[in-house]
């Protein structure tokens, strides 16, 4: 299982270009395969028909038991809403795999930001493709109410317009509308974009499947633009 990272060259590790290169087989989602296409040489790319992630890992675990070198690839890291789980659910325990970390969508956008997650955060995927909705809302209720800074994956997407405005109403509950906001979209991508709001003002219009949003808690200040959470030491 390999991490791409956020997008291009600068942030993919050495190890992940080094697995996906010395492949034989790579599997992925046609997104990510664009995105490691520049590593790719003369591997069977196998993407397309493959909606499913079960069948990806199945097809991922059937081709190396049949003594192939497989790369799966995630974007950002494979452990964090990635392929790595369902791969090791069903790996059989002769099988070899090895998880290689990435830069994910979360540290990737404070980066951009500046540093909104110098303190503890909650990580929250608003996808209820897999998780129940009420799970979700219970989640974020805890996280918001417990003051952890907090990150969206997968904040919306077609059919899920209202998740967010909900999400929002909760934190609310438990946060100022003046807490600074961090959107970014395509972060690391051609057409990287982001701002810096607050949760009142966040508009919902500028956030879609490949923004990531980070809700500052209540120490999060804005300086010179950048998202700060201060870590606590006296300056
Ligand atoms: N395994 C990935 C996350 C997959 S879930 C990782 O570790 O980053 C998909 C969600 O990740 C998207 O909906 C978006 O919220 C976030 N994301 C992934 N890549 C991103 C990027 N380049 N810029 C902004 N958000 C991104």
């Amino acid at each position: 299982m390999v991490g791409l990272g956020p997008g291009g060259e600068e942030t993919l590790t050495p190890q992940a270009r080094d697995a996906i290169s010395g492949a034989d087989v790579v599997i992925g989602y046609s997104t990510y395969i664009k995105l490691a296409k520049p590593y790719l040489t003369n591997q069977t790319v196998l993407s397309s028909g493959m909606k499913k992630e079960t069948d990806r890992a199945r097809v991922a675990v059937e081709e190396a038991l049949a003594g192939k070198r497989v790369a799966v690839i995630s974007s950002g890291d494979p452990g964090v809403y990635g392929m790595a789980s369902p791969i090791l659910e069903i790996a059989p325990p002769e099988l070899e795999v090895d998880v290689i970390p990435g830069v994910t969508a979360a540290t990737a956008t404070a980066a951009v930001l500046g540093a909104p997650l110098t303190h503890d955060f909650a990580v929250i995927s608003l996808s209820d493709l897999l998780t129940p909705w009420e799970t979700i809302l219970r989640r974020l209720d805890a996280a918001a109410a417990a003051d952890f800074v907090i990150v969206l994956y997968n904040p919306r997407s077609h059919g899920r317009d209202q998740h967010l405005e909900v999400a929002r109403n909760v934190v609310l509950k438990h946060r100022a509308k003046e807490t600074p906001l961090g959107l970014v979209k395509d972060c690391c991508r051609a057409g990287e974009a982001k701002q810096v709001t607050t949760l009142g003002d966040m508009n919902i219009e500028d956030v879609d499947m490949t923004t990531t949003v980070i809700i500052g808690n209540s120490q999060t200040k804005v300086l010179n633009g950048r998202m700060i959470t201060p870590r606590g030491y006296v300056i």
